[in-house]
């Protein structure tokens, strides 16, 4: 427990866990223990979220925490109907700590770090290279690097500077891929969002440029399955690092998920596949954009 608690100013778009790496940094204690002891500092109440005792230990407005430096306003992009509130009005239904973990990694880009350098003297990590299956920076578009630490380990798993030195020729075939480059933009795009768009809205927007593309999202028919334009689409080897499921379907043969959008839940599709298939329908961002606000 801190008697003179030292704080840190966060970086833009840094991520909360970043940030409590650099407060237990400053603070000598170790990452594990920064909530715990800023909450038994400021005698708040062990049910207060931990983003808010955070928010308090820093001084910060707690909205502004959970919005610019948490994946939640990614996570909560796509939301039911009943959910269509202003993220920071959302009471519970916090899935994780500080909005889930999308990569296994805590992860940096070096132009990123290096343009950074009069700032911090180690990377910090920042949410744009924390995006569900983007290897490479959304800036820069080179492969992210891995930064192992001590400070980390509460959060991520130890870091595989190997693995990702092996994915740089991989990464390279990614960020050439015209679907995979918007992708990785409209999930960035989606970490400013501060109420969530209608998982049904989108959905509808999905059958309806399906069924102007003459592409079959149900069991039944002859069109081409939206799977198998997936596939067309993205390059092998990122559709078998990040979606072994559908990269070992058959041609012809509907895959459980994407292929049932016509029929399931709309709630059932997580946010990062609903991102993937507008990148694979839409030629641009902007016409996603206007497809959702439009329809
Ligand atoms: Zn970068």
């Amino acid at each position: 427990m801190y008697r003179k608690f030292v704080k840190v100013i966060p970086f833009p778009d840094e991520l909360a866990h970043s940030i409590i790496a650099r407060v237990a940094l400053a603070n000598c204690c170790h990452s594990e223990l920064v909530i715990s002891s800023l909450r038994t500092l400021l005698q708040l109440p062990p049910t207060d979220n931990p983003v808010f005792v955070l928010a308090a230990g820093l001084s910060m407005d707690r909205d502004i925490l959970l919005t610019r430096h948490t994946m939640h306003p990614l996570h909560y992009a796509v939301a039911r109907n009943s959910a269509l509130v202003p993220l920071s009005s959302r009471k519970n239904g916090f899935q994780a700590l500080f909005g889930p973990k999308s990569a296994a990694t805590a992860r940096y880009c070096e132009l990123c770090f290096l343009a950074e350098r009069g700032t911090c003297v180690i990377p910090s990590w920042r949410r744009k290279h924390h995006l569900p299956a983007v290897d490479w920076c959304p800036v820069h578009f080179t492969p992210l690097r891995a930064w192992s630490t001590e400070l980390a380990a509460p959060f991520f798993r130890h870091s595989q500077q190997g693995l990702f030195e092996h994915l740089d020729a991989e990464v390279a075939s990614s960020v050439e891929n015209a679907v995979l480059r918007r992708y990785g933009q409209l999930l960035t795009s989606w970490l400013d969002r501060s109420v969530p768009y209608s998982s049904l809205k989108v959905c509808k927007v999905i059958l309806a440029e399906c069924h102007r593309q003459n592409i079959r999202c149900s069991k039944e028919g002859s069109a081409p399955l939206l799977s198998d334009i997936l596939l067309s689409k993205l390059p092998p080897t990122w559709v078998h690092r990040h979606m072994p499921h559908l990269a070992n379907k058959k041609a012809g043969i509907a895959h459980p998920k994407f292929d049932t959008l016509g029929t399931s839940s709309s709630d059932s599709f997580p946010t990062a596949s609903l991102a993937l298939i507008l990148a694979a329908l839409f030629a641009s961002i902007s016409d996603i954009d206007r497809a959702l606000e439009s329809y």
